[in-house]
């Protein structure tokens, strides 16, 4: 016998609403009401447009949604050409991460995304937190206000077309190669528009990232089990030094529980790893807790991607100029250069990150896949 429900949701605060799941299994309804641990949305100080950005419904919807936060507006002939205020470097940085920039965007062929997808999927950029470490820094530069496209719709078209030149291949497309999309989620609603959209490609595939534990909005999402969707974890220590703006260790093995109970297909990336003094036992103690947290079910089908810590001496300038008391330890001497600007653990060293990591995944989680180490 089918039962079908229908429900009304009066007056709920956001907070509850943001933390609300409802699911209809065997003739049974769950309400589920998540702790109220979720870290407080984001929402800008400023919102600037691009005039053409208000001929998309996404575009409209984002200018009366801010406007009714009573957010400041602007409007600028082309996010490129935005110049962000501030007396010098690291003021104009705390500045822009309090913007969102509302934008169409124009190069719509997709790039390729090695070694985590066949091509980066580009939906936004940037993302409110403030990673010392973040892989952004660099193409980013000055331009690390949040973006948001609002041509969603060309964007995928986009991919779909390549997903459709390359069947029976499987095409995976990388969502969180420029930003951090679910962090900015609750604004857009762009992610969960994509993971649907895959979820009905038969020979597309979806991976998404996220140091955010702001997962509620797609935990009903039509997935089909074509998003494998990942939480970038690291030890404690090194979370509370570099990782300003993130959902703290806590948050994020919480809502990965949350999403591997709505059937996606989860993985985590450990990044960067760092050698420091502990470093065996607090990653060991890491994965402890990444088991405990963790339903057994939820192992079968795990993956892992291991990334040693890496910097180029243009993202080691922003970061000092972003963060002048940062313990982060950048010295050249103590890496070797890999190739494109690189500086990476000597080969020694991260034989032993890999070796460790490697062993410390397979006593715990032996069904679980290491997908590399880079
Ligand atoms: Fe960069 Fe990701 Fe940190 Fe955001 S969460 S600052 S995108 S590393």
């Amino acid at each position: 016998m089918s039962v079908h429900w229908n429900y009304t949701i009066h007056a709920v605060s956001s907070q509850v609403e943001n933390n609300l799941l409802i699911k209809e299994r065997d003739g049974s309804l769950t309400i589920t009401i998540s702790s109220p641990e979720q870290t407080s949305l984001f929402y800008p100080d400023e919102a600037i447009f691009e005039p053409e950005a208000l001929d998309f419904r996404l575009g409209k919807q984002l200018y009366h949604d801010f406007q009714s936060r009573g957010i400041k507006i602007l409007t600028t002939p082309s996010h490129n050409r935005l110049l962000v205020t501030g007396a010098d470097y690291c003021q104009r940085f705390h500045h822009a991460k309090r913007m969102v920039v509302v934008g169409v965007k124009r190069s719509l062929a997709p790039q390729p995304c090695h070694p985590s997808a066949d091509y980066r999927l580009v939906l936004n950029t940037s993302c409110p937190a403030k990673c010392h470490y973040c892989y952004l820094a660099a193409t980013l530069g000055e331009r690390t206000y949040v973006r948001l496209y609002v041509n969603i719709d060309e964007i995928l078209q986009s991919a779909t077309r390549l997903i459709k030149k390359r069947a029976p291949e499987i095409t995976t497309f990388e969502a969180s190669s420029s930003s951090d999309p679910v962090a900015v989620e609750h604004l857009s609603g762009a992610l969960r528009h994509t993971i649907e959209l895959f979820g009905q490609e038969t020979y597309g595939r979806l991976r998404v990232v996220t140091k955010s534990n702001n997962v509620s909005r797609l935990l009903d999402a039509n997935h089909k089990d074509h998003t494998r969707f990942r939480f970038s974890i690291n030890t404690e220590k090194i979370i509370e030094a570099y990782e300003e703006g993130t959902a703290s260790l806590d948050q994020r093995l919480a809502a990965a529980v949350k999403v591997n109970a709505a059937g996606y297909p989860l993985g985590f990336i450990i990044a960067p790893l760092i050698i420091y003094e502990g470093w065996r036992a607090d990653y060991a103690t890491l994965l402890d807790k990444l088991k405990a947290s963790l339903p057994q079910d939820a192992t079968n089908d795990m993956t892992f991607e291991l990334i040693m810590h890496r910097f180029t001496q243009r993202s080691r300038r922003l970061i000092l100029q972003r963060f002048p008391e940062t313990t982060l330890a950048m010295d050249t001497k103590d890496r070797v250069h890999k190739g494109f600007g690189k500086y990476v653990y000597e080969p020694r060293k991260a034989q032993q990150l890999e070796e460790t990591l490697r062993a410390y995944i397979a006593e715990r989680f032996p069904g679980a896949q290491v997908e590399y180490f880079t």
